[in-house]
């Protein structure tokens, strides 16, 4: 396969436990809003974001919002199928999603993987940063030691660091082609 030039259509999971800001991420990404009042809708929802990545590189992003289904802590491997990165987001004022994130990542691992065998490339979003944070170990060691390739601070109201996260899980996808 390529690894640049041409045009490429990735398929991205957005997961984390419910309220953590998942729609918010995404509707700040793709559409550039943010709302305090987001329902959470009931079934899959896609959004695509077009990258012009290099001058000869189009990379159409198509980033899926779990919407509602999060209250079980899994989804289904046939919802997982054919992705090749992810974003895990957790929300910094609430530890229990924090505590939830090693879940999605495990539940991630056990029904996906890319390139024969290799692990999602995942990265974690700890959202809301522009909110009072609970006292938040650093991340670095982490991820490294639960296979996240990268983690951000993020906030979908102010947006911060949305852009640079997905670029990170990016530069992973394309190293794995
Ligand atoms: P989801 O269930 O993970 O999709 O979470 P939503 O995107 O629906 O967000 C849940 C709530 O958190 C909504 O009221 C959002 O407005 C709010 N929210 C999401 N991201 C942020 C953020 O970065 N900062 C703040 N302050 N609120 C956020
Ligand atoms: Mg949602």
């Amino acid at each position: 396969m390529q690894t640049c030039g041409g045009e490429h259509l990735y398929k991205v999971l957005v997961v984390g436990d419910l309220g953590v800001g998942k729609t918010s991420i995404i509707k700040r990404y793709v559409h550039q809003i943010f709302s305090q009042h987001y329902r959470a809708t009931i079934g899959v929802d896609f959004a695509l974001k077009v990258l012009h990545w290099d001058d000869d590189t189009v990379i159409r992003l198509q980033l899926w919002d779990i919407a509602g289904q999060e209250r079980y802590g899994n989804m289904t491997r046939v919802y997982y199928r054919e992705a090749v990165g992810a974003l895990v987001v957790f929300d910094v004022t609430r530890a229990s999603t924090f505590d939830a994130v090693l879940k999605w990542k495990d539940d991630l691992d056990a029904k996906v993987t890319v390139n024969h065998g290799k692990p999602l490339p995942a990265v974690l979003l700890a959202n809301k940063s522009d909110q009072v944070s609970i006292q938040q170990p650093k991340l670095d060691s982490f991820c490294k030691e639960n296979g996240f390739v990268g983690w951000f601070e993020t906030s979908a109201k102010e947006n911060t660091n949305i852009e640079e996260a997905t670029r990170c899980l990016v530069e992973h996808i394309l190293a794995n082609e």
